[in-house]
């Protein structure tokens, strides 16, 4: 598509949501997770928030599930407000090429995630965003941002999902052991533990992750309410490392197809940014090989095909 001409969002849309009914249940819904493993994989919604306060939906747009590792965006944003570059001391930025999960990796790099949005990375990270408060703090802080950045107090926590993580999170315990052994954790394994099974536990829809996310297609400005929630910095930071890291190791692949930054998680959604234009969330609970949603990245690649949105 032209860059000048204005695609027909509504239609493109809709073809989309059509066309992925044809992958109705594809992928493998998480179940090392349990209450995870319990989402109907036959779900599919999209939702684009646009810079006018148009929002386009289709499909189950307004069915909340859990959002995963997209929170780790939000935290992150959190944690580079707070700490600035100092992050970059206990965090590197480079793509993992490695299972989201990797202990291996952590061991070799001596207790220096990779990147943030890797479990490694995204532990330390909220570690920094915590500094000294208490974890109860700390899940009410991410709460309240998150509920304020969809204009939505509906946004919560399913106590049931962070349970459920907690009950069976030994990889993510081996992970925050690994890190507190070699000095980078500060806060008590189990505080960020226990953060962290909250912050992955926000349950959320397509609706309000895409209003959440606009911010970051804009230098860190809220376009349509005028707020300023983080520094451009800040905001481009975080957007070259959904662009790199973001889907794990399949994140070229997801970079090659889609062109846009973009953040997945295990409960089947994407948050992808198109810069100057939109925030848009594909869920779709069906994951492939990287534990990226599959029929999810399908859709992505079907509209930055369609609207000519890709960066690249
Ligand atoms: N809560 C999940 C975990 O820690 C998040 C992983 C993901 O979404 N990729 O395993």
């Amino acid at each position: 598509m032209d860059g000048n001409e204005t695609p027909d969002l509504d239609a493109i849309i809709a073809t989309i949501a059509d066309e992925m009914l044809s992958y109705q249940g594809c992928g493998k819904v998480a179940d090392y997770i349990p209450a995870l493993a319990r989402v109907d994989p036959r779900h599919f919604g999209i939702a684009v928030t646009l810079f006018d306060g148009r929002v386009l939906v289709a499909g189950h747009a307004d069915v909340p599930f859990s959002v995963q590792s997209v929170s780790k965006i939000f935290v992150l944003v959190l944690a580079l407000e707070k700490r600035g570059a100092q992050l970059w001391q206990r965090i590197g930025r480079e793509p993992s090429g490695s299972r989201f999960n990797s202990i291996v990796q952590l061991e070799n790099e001596k207790g220096i995630p990779r990147n943030p949005l890797i479990n490694a990375g995204a532990l330390v990270t909220t570690d920094a965003l915590m500094g000294v408060d208490d974890p109860v703090a700390t899940i009410a802080h991410i709460t309240g941002f998150m509920r304020e950045l969809a204009h939505d107090h509906q946004v919560g926590i399913d106590p049931e999902v962070a349970r459920s993580e907690a009950e069976t999170g030994y990889r993510n315990a081996s992970l925050a052991n690994f890190l507190r052994a070699n000095g980078n954790l500060d806060a008590p394994v189990e505080d960020v533990l226990n953060v962290y099974f909250h912050q992955c536990a926000l349950s959320m829809t397509c609706r309000q992750l895409a209003r959440a996310g606009l911010f970051l297609a804009n230098h860190g400005v809220d376009p349509l309410s005028g707020r300023t929630v983080c520094s451009p910095d800040t905001a481009r930071a975080v957007n070259a490392l959904m662009i790199t890291c973001g889907h794990y190791d399949a994140s070229g692949d997801f970079t090659y197809r889609v062109g846009l930054p973009g953040k997945s998680g295990v409960g089947g959604g994407i948050l992808a940014i198109a810069p100057g234009r939109a925030a848009i969330t594909v869920w779709s609970p069906g994951l492939n090989a990287a534990g990226n949603s599959e029929v999810g990245a399908l859709a992505l690649e079907r509209l930055a095909a369609m609207t000519g949105w890709s960066v690249l």
